[in-house]
């Protein structure tokens, strides 16, 4: 099996204004003191990604959305389709995070079409799966991880157009991480589920402190990164912990 490249992505949220959108994607090139080892991400709010995709340009930093519909086009009011991602540069886009899985009841079939509509427009769809404080407490964990993966990856996933992004939803923004055993014994479930050499990212409160243990973890290729991200110098502390090429 060919070994990748880690991925170290950057999710922005629903922050920053075109200021500080700017700022930050220059920030970000700037602090680079060497070639990374692993790739880079930034994933702006769709307000920003020509700003941010324009700072970038030409760094080899790729840019991602955060959500996209399912369809190319339409009446939805207020939605992206991956069709506009893609032309405003993208070439990720994040899908099925907790935030939308659950502040916008998006359920693993909703998943699976925006999944066919990222590969539709030439997006890498990076699939978010992860269990809550209560299913780990009762045990059901790799379960619940399990079940959305299989109603979330669409027929045709390979390693080049899907990427799964571990993030117990419990540890996202919350300062908590997953132990390395438990992260390392998720991924391994993880792995058995998706194409061969698909990258899985570990994501849920990753910091420069706590990076170098879970970015060393041997099935783990790479870091989903919330928080940490709008502080581009944590950002690259993050990225500087790929140091080896994933397994
Ligand atoms: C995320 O939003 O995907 C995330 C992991 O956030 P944080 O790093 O802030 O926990």
């Amino acid at each position: 099996m060919a070994v990748r490249t880690k991925l170290v992505a950057g999710n922005w949220k629903m922050n920053g204004l075109r200021e500080d959108g700017a700022a930050l994607a220059r920030r970000v090139i700037a602090v680079r003191r060497s070639s990374p080892t692993c790739e880079l991400l930034v994933c702006p709010p769709a307000t920003l990604l020509a700003t941010v995709g324009g700072a970038l340009a030409g760094s080899g930093i790729a840019l991602g959305g955060q959500d996209c519909h399912a369809a190319p086009k339409g009446a939805y009011t207020g939605d992206i389709s991956a069709e506009m991602l893609a032309d405003a540069g993208c070439s990720h886009v994040i899908l099925g995070h907790s935030e939308r899985r659950h502040g916008h009841n998006e359920s693993d079939a909703m998943v699976r079409e925006k999944i066919i509509g990222a590969w539709r427009a030439g997006l890498i769809a990076i699939l978010c799966v992860g269990e809550t404080q209560s299913q780990r407490q009762a045990g059901r964990a790799t379960d619940v991880v399990s079940t959305q993966l299989a109603g979330s990856i669409p027929d045709g996933a390979t390693s080049d157009n899907l990427i799964v992004a571990y993030e117990p939803v419990w540890a996202i923004g919350t300062g908590l991480t997953a132990t390395l055993e438990d992260i390392a014994a998720m991924h391994a479930s993880v792995r058995t589920s998706i194409p061969v050499g698909a990258r899985i990212l570990y994501g849920g409160s990753v910091n420069p402190q706590n990076a170098a243990g879970i970015l060393g973890l041997g099935d783990v290729n790479g870091a989903l990164v919330g928080g940490a991200s709008l502080d581009a110098d944590s950002f690259w502390t993050i990225a500087c912990c790929c140091a080896e090429p994933a397994a």
